[in-house]
């Protein structure tokens, strides 16, 4: 099994601009195309020549530099199916389930809809990675715009299912707000209090926070701890199951 190399780079306001590269197969992928000057700065930096573009969501930080990129490099665009008209310069439709081929490494697709209908993850499993766009983030997770909440709690499910050590490679770095407000959902949790002191660290440094790890999330991220006693006392009401604790949150988080 060949290397996965990964370079991060901030793009926009608070985007995170990603290129995969395996060594052997000499292919580079873009992970979304929020902004075409840094990608492109990256490319030249890393002596890397593009040839594919993954996308997770079609909104214009993810989506709005594929043209201009497949129009100098003529790299090949895979996106979400379920959303496939909204994706600028579309090749190869993919949804949940779904597996292909990056080099020789075999890309899972896993269908992490709720931010919007036809969201994507993309999950490297011999590398142990994950490129997850707007579907989860550091002590957060992404706004409920086009589905419900009870899909987009199923969706994190779905990636809280991944192995604890898979890093996560989140679209945007929003960590020190989320952590503010998980601070307000379960000021207990011990792992929490010392999370945000690292990334209080972190971003005085100007450091980036992201990436992070499953096993990171499921102890600290209050959107993703419905068994939480703290969070069900703090948020919960009788009968409460996981979706309603999750709904819950998000609804105070929309609101913080
Ligand atoms: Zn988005
Ligand atoms: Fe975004």
């Amino acid at each position: 099994m060949s290397k996965l190399l990964v370079h991060q780079f901030p793009c926009l306001s608070d985007n995170y601009g990603y290129l995969i590269h395996d060594p052997e197969a000499d292919t580079t992928a873009a992970i979304d195309t929020p902004e075409t000057g840094p990608i492109e700065a990256a490319l030249r930096l890393k002596g890397w020549q593009l040839t594919h573009i993954l996308n997770t969501h079609h909104h214009a930080d993810h989506a709005g530099g594929n043209l201009e990129l497949q129009d100098k490099y003529g790299c090949t665009i895979i996106g979400p199916r379920d959303e496939a008209d909204r994706i600028p310069g579309i090749d190869k439709e993919v949804g949940d389930g779904d597996t292909f081929l990056f080099g020789s490494h075999e890309v899972r697709v896993i269908g992490v809809p709720g931010h919007t209908l036809g969201h994507i993850a993309f999950y490297f499993e011999e590398a142990e990675v994950a490129f997850v766009g707007d579907a989860l983030f550091a002590l957060g997770c992404g706004r409920v715009f086009e589905g419900t909440p009870a899909q987009m709690w199923s969706s994190l499910e779905k990636l809280m299912a991944l192995p604890d050590e898979t890093k996560v490679y989140c679209a945007h770095e929003y960590t020190q707000a989320n952590a503010q407000f998980a601070m307000t959902i379960e000021p207990g949790n011990p792992d929490l209090v010392t999370r945000v002191k690292e990334i209080e660290a972190l971003r005085a440094k100007g450091k980036p926070t992201v990436p992070t790890s499953i096993g990171l999330e499921r102890r600290t991220n209050p959107f993703v701890r419905p068994d939480s006693v703290e969070i069900q006392a703090l948020v919960g009401h009788a009968g409460s199951d996981a979706t309603a604790i999750f709904t819950e949150v998000r609804h105070r988080k929309d609101n913080f």
